[in-house]
């Protein structure tokens, strides 16, 4: 499989180099030049697959090139070895709504689900090659564990993770902060997350920077990792007995539901996707009313989502404009410079796949209370979303993504019915345990000084 980047058709690249690049040098994103659509006969094959021998078909048409089917195989077999559920997610209801959770990995958010496999990818890649690596990662709270998580301990890598200064839940903050590996580095911006994000990037941009300490990327925007997410949207068709569904995703930076339009372009029958936003409503109001215009990002009680730059749409505006990278390319122009409104053409493809809704923090609450005291069930801020921009659509007969556990949340779920779940018993010593980080200004050459000086 041949790649390019979404603003500049006329380069070729491998498997290989996106997934260590994760970002192309002219600022776009990594898309496949063609895509496997199943027919029916082809996806009623894959039925009866376990998770991790759908996750193996799936991803192996992205990566043949880089890595054997029997080994990746064997890699993914070990990267969900880590998790509560043999299966890796489980279905369960919520009256008429079925959720399903993505939270049983190490770091109980769904964001586990690709980064252990991209975690021991960068294991296999660097058993090839001989070569340190320096993973440079911004966190609106539960990429930073997952990434920290997949990586600690792994040879011949280090992780720098920057994290929004005191917008994070502590719960999200602890899984990171009390891992004690050396090649783990906690930074704390003093700034939101798309400062944070903002910061990679211009590192990522700065070439001579990055090639010098060999930067590698595991931002949703790695397209190793959109595809280990395609795989749980299959899997949910086939339990669910081949019906054509919808799906609420409870979206942040468009890479989880994202994942789900891939699914949905390789042929498998999803009817709506439906983005669910917090506040920070940007693409709420894109798909609504064609607005991609960001805002100030405003603090919830749904950290993972307060993101107002949500880096893969990129992937969407490209496959909306019939794939023509010139095009995207000046669109983005119009999108960094804060002025896009989606033109109407577009607006229209684009509800033919997704609908859209935003829940404000007194509905987030609300859903909680609801949810708990009819289903006996404790959502998660974000889940809650989901099922609130479902119900807010009269979408009731659909799939929500349950994003994270409602343990990592305790002060929202405090607030909304006066409980909150406890930490499975294996993550219960990082209430205790000495966290490590540091604090650095907004300001990129001063993250780059830090970097530099542990490399
Ligand atoms: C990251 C995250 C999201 C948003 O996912 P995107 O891929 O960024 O849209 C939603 N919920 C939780 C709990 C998350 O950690």
């Amino acid at each position: 499989m041949k790649y390019i980047s979404t603003r500049d058709s006329s380069k070729d690249f491998n498997f290989e180099q996106i997934f260590i690049k994760g970002l192309a040098d002219d600022g776009g994103l990594y898309v496949p030049k063609s895509l496997k659509r199943y027919s029916s006969d082809e996806l009623y094959k894959l039925e009866n697959l376990s998770y991790n021998e759908l996750s193996t078909e799936l991803i192996n048409l992205f990566s043949e090139d880089f890595i054997s089917k029997e080994e990746l195989s064997s890699l993914i077999k070990k990267s969900y070895s880590t998790f509560r559920e043999k299966e890796v997610i489980k279905l369960s209801n919520l009256g008429e709504i079925i959720l399903l959770e993505l939270f049983h990995g190490p770091t109980l958010a769904f964001k586990d689900i690709a980064m252990q496999f991209i975690g021991n990818l960068y294991e296999y890649y660097l058993s090839k090659n001989d070569k340190k690596i320096n993973i440079v990662v911004a966190t609106s709270g539960d990429t930073g564990a997952a990434a920290i998580n997949a990586i600690k301990g792994k040879s011949n890598l280090n992780i720098f993770v920057l994290h929004p200064n005191n917008k994070i839940s502590s719960v999200q903050r602890k899984i990171m902060t009390t891992i004690d590996e050396k090649n783990v580095f906690n930074i704390a911006i003093e700034g939101n997350f798309d400062d944070c994000q903002n910061i990679v990037k211009q590192m990522f941009c700065d070439l001579e920077f990055s090639k010098s300490i060999n930067m590698s990327g595991v931002n949703s925007i790695n397209w190793a990792r959109i595809i280990a997410q395609t795989v749980y949207y299959f899997y949910t068709y086939f339990k669910l007995g081949k019906k054509t569904i919808s799906f609420s995703v409870p979206t942040g930076n468009f890479g989880d539901v994202f994942a789900g339009y891939l699914a949905k372009k390789m042929g498998l029958p999803i009817d709506k996707l439906i983005v669910a936003t917090n506040e920070n409503d940007i693409l709420h109001r894109a798909i609504s009313k064609g607005d991609y215009v960001s805002r100030e990002v405003r603090e919830t009680i749904s950290p993972s989502m307060d993101i107002q730059l949500a880096s893969n749409f990129e992937r969407l505006i490209y496959y909306v404009n019939n794939s023509d990278s010139e095009k995207t390319a000046q669109i983005m122009k119009k999108v960094n410079q804060n002025s896009y409104q989606i033109e109407k053409n577009n607006l229209e493809i684009i509800r033919k796949d997704f609908l859209s809704e935003s829940c404000n923090e007194q509905e987030i609450l609300d859903i909680i209370k609801k949810n708990y005291e009819e289903n006996n069930i404790i959502l998660d801020p974000h889940t809650a979303i989901g099922v609130g921009a479902a119900k807010k659509i009269s979408f009731n007969d659909c799939v929500v993504l349950s994003t994270a556990h409602p343990c990592k949340f305790p002060d929202a779920t405090k607030n909304a019915i006066n409980k909150y779940e406890k930490l499975p018993e294996e993550l219960e010593y990082v209430l205790n345990k000495k966290e490590n980080f540091q604090v650095l200004k907004n300001n990129t050459q001063e993250v780059k000084n830090f970097v530099k000086s542990k490399v």
